[in-house]
């Protein structure tokens, strides 16, 4: 597996021979830097993946850093980086929501969200890395061994998710939403135990619906259609407990999938009993003792342009970048928005690539993409600034399904969000919606694992 990164060689840039190809390394193989690696390498650079697991450890024998569902918009820029492989087998257009086991409405979206095993997409990609030529190094990159890199490369992406090395780049306290985590996570992925399809009928008629279920003292369940990396079509359950709340206890008792999966029955048992019965139908993947996870992320922000001790030149991707509260499924959905970006911007920038470039393009990208994606986040987390809009946007939604199409595309462009700041910005934003077309919710899924891997 351990392949050797590439030295400067002969090898030129295309279009350009005098110019020795330039050289890339990425650190951190999850989704972005396996994402990273395969884009700038098909956008003709020498590129050399660093990655403190295996390929294979990486896919099966860690859990997936999320539940990384990509929600319409962003399944464009991701298809530039590769194009989609798994089509209406992960997808779904609706969701079905509840607030305080009040009325409930179905939310049909206007687009396909798709949920994929973030371990077998970036497998998949790494593959193609590797196939196309890109050397694979499998090493823990400490702060020397960065130093070393990054003096022998024209630009080092630092892509190692939301802890260690992230540290290299100060915090941007300014749009950076919050200092602590907002909610106590826990996520398990299970199937059917009889094989077939999931239906809520004591919530919606809808054939293939997520639901989302809040209660506004404990917090938020998402229950969704999943691609498992080994299983094939699957669910996941997703928790956000509210701190000090029963859930939040509950949650930190989890140890394994097994014991997550019973933490989220009694939960649906105790607040959301109308979808009991499905959820108690449930069961774990026996094969993947990592299908669960429990933790927090505290959101942050990032200054996006490092230095080494040496002075090399160091540009943060993905969780490194932004690490977003999962609740509005932001996170990988940015990643994938800034790859395709920066290897476009990349492909095309025949002149320097110094500090000034990447901290421009980082600028671009927040204003277009992260502001947006980290205040839609704010907004499904209920916080205070918003309480007018997410009333006035669920006071609607049973009467009015435009209003929950509404809503829910905020999760696909977040930008919206950003005029919204009352009734009337809501009233106007939704009637945008009226008389559109949604999506056509997905068949049920007919392949299994082994097509996909
Ligand atoms: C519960 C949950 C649900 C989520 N749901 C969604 C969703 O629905 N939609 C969405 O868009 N996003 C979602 N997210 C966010 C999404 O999962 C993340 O944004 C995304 O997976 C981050 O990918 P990454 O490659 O940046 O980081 P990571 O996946 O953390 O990858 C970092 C990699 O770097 C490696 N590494 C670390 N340090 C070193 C080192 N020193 N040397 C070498 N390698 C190193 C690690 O081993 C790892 O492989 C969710 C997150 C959570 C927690």
């Amino acid at each position: 597996m351990t392949q050797h990164p590439s030295t400067h060689g002969p090898s030129e840039t295309p279009g350009n021979e005098a110019t020795p190809r330039r050289s890339i390394a990425i650190v951190g193989a999850g989704i972005v830097g396996a994402s990273a690696a395969l884009a700038l390498k098909r956008a003709g650079f020498d590129v050399t993946l660093y990655s403190e697991r295996t390929r294979e450890e990486l896919r099966d024998a860690v859990p997936a850093t999320g539940t990384a569902i990509l929600f319409g918009d962003s399944r464009s820029h991701d298809a530039r980086i590769e194009g989609d492989r798994y089509g209406a087998d992960a997808a779904f257009a609706t969701s079905a929501v509840t607030v305080n086991g009040g009325p409930t409405f179905d939310a049909p979206y206007d687009y396909e969200a798709q949920s994929v095993d973030v371990r077998l997409r970036a497998d998949d990609r790494i593959g193609l890395f590797l196939d196309e030529g890109g050397s694979f190094a499998h090493r823990r990159v400490d702060d020397a061994e960065l130093d070393r890199i990054a003096g022998e490369n024209d630009v080092t992406f630092v892509a190692t998710g939301k802890g260690g090395l992230a540290e290299r780049f100060p915090v941007d306290a300014e749009r950076s939403p919050y200092s602590e985590p907002q909610r106590y996570l826990l996520t398990v992925t299970v199937r059917p135990a009889d094989g077939g399809d999931v239906r809520f009928p004591g919530r919606t008629e809808n054939e293939r619906s997520a639901l989302l279920s809040i209660d506004a003292e404990e917090g938020e369940v998402f229950v969704g259609p999943y691609l498992h990396k080994d299983a094939g079509p699957a669910w996941v359950l997703l928790g956000f407990a509210r701190f000090g709340s029963e859930s939040e206890k509950a949650y930190r008792e989890a140890r394994d999938s097994a014991s997550a999966l019973d933490i989220f029955r009694a939960q649906h048992h105790r607040l959301f009993p109308d979808v009991a019965p499905q959820i108690d139908a449930l069961e774990v993947i026996d094969s993947d003792e990592y299908s669960w996870l429990k933790g927090a992320v505290t959101p942050t922000v990032r200054r996006p342009v490092a230095r080494t001790d040496s002075g090399g030149l160091l540009v943060s991707l993905g969780d490194t970048a932004i690490a977003v509260d999962p609740i509005a499924g932001q996170g990988a959905q940015l990643g994938a928005i800034q790859v395709a970006a920066l290897a476009d911007a990349l492909r095309e920038q025949p002149g320097e690539w110094d500090e000034e470039l990447f901290t421009r393009l980082f600028d671009t990208h927040w204003e277009r993409h992260g502001k947006p994606s980290v205040e839609a986040t704010s907004l499904f987390l209920g916080d205070p600034k918003y309480a007018e809009v997410v009333g006035s946007f669920f006071g609607r939604a049973a009467e009015n399904p435009a209003a929950g199409t509404a809503l829910f595309d905020l999760l696909s462009v977040p930008g919206p969000v950003l005029g919204l700041r009352g009734e009337e910005d809501v009233v106007r934003f939704v009637r945008t919606f009226e008389g559109r077309r949604t999506a056509v919710p997905a068949a049920s899924p007919q392949v299994t694992a082994s097509t996909h891997v």
